[in-house]
């Protein structure tokens, strides 16, 4: 069996998801990064070996089931132990019309992507000695900003109604897994400068990326079932 704690990142090819195992690599995990182009995972694991980071590169679209069905195997051959679990990828396309196919495109990665990869690997996150599970969510999908009008040009329907669902679903995992070891928090990485937040964010992704490290890294008195940004609560 693998002696250092194995992590999964998806969408880790470029982003915050790249960072995201990069930081999770510095602090000595075992990182496998997952993107659905086995090209890119193999470019972004190749990076981070250059930085001696011990790292893997996975082919995994989150919308394919063939990917996903194979993973429980691979990490039960490949290193006997899964530890970490970030639910990174995500897409937030512009929403043309007719606007339900926006929204059934984004849930498919955002939302059903994240819920089967984790249906998966749950046993296995069980069998840790401190399994953590992160979605990787957005303030945008708090019921609470977006009521209070806070979402400007951001409220539309299908980003937002998949990050608050994805935070239910963290909710649901947290409470089915409430007397196991695994913790499961919704991480907000605040407004990041990456393909998908634009250049005019005011946050760098090595900022951005902390959260979701903190969460993987919780202690045993941490929290669970909470939607979290640099250690504070956020309001669902
Ligand atoms: P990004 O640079 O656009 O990266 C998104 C990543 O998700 C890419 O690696 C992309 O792969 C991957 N991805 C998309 N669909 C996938 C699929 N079907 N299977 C596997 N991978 C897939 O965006 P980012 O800013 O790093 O976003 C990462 C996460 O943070 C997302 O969940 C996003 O919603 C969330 N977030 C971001 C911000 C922000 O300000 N940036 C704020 C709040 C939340 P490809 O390269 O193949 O497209």
């Amino acid at each position: 069996m693998q002696t250092k704690q194995v992590a999964l990142v998806t969408g880790a090819n470029k982003g915050l998801g790249f960072e995201i195992a990069r930081q999770l690599g510095q602090k000595g995990f075992l990182v496998v990064l997952g993107a659905r182009d086995q090209a890119k995972a193999e470019a972004a694991a190749a990076t981070l070996c250059g930085e001696s980071l011990h790292v893997r590169a996975l082919k995994l679209d989150v919308t394919n089931s063939d990917d996903i069905a194979k993973l429980p195997a691979y990490f039960e051959n490949e290193f006997g132990r899964l530890d970490v679990l970030i639910n990174n990828a995500g897409v937030n396309e512009p929403e043309g019309e007719p606007r339900i196919d926006s929204l059934r495109k984004t849930f498919e990665t955002n939302v059903f992507g994240a819920f089967a990869i984790t249906e998966v690997l749950t046993p296995l996150l069980k069998a840790a000695p401190a399994g953590r599970i992160v979605n990787q969510s957005s303030i945008l999908g708090s019921l609470t900003l977006i009521s209070d009008g806070q979402g400007g040009a951001w409220t539309k329907p299908a980003y937002t109604s998949s990050k608050a669902a994805l935070n239910m679903l963290t909710v649901v995992a947290a409470y089915e897994l409430k007397d196991t070891k695994v913790k499961v928090n919704a991480a907000h990485p605040g407004w990041v400068k990456t393909d998908m937040g634009g250049d005019a964010a005011p946050l760098d992704v090595q900022e951005g990326a902390k959260t979701a490290v903190e969460l993987a890294m919780l202690p045993e008195d941490g929290p669970t079932g909470a939607f979290i940004h640099l250690g504070k609560n956020l309001p669902w």
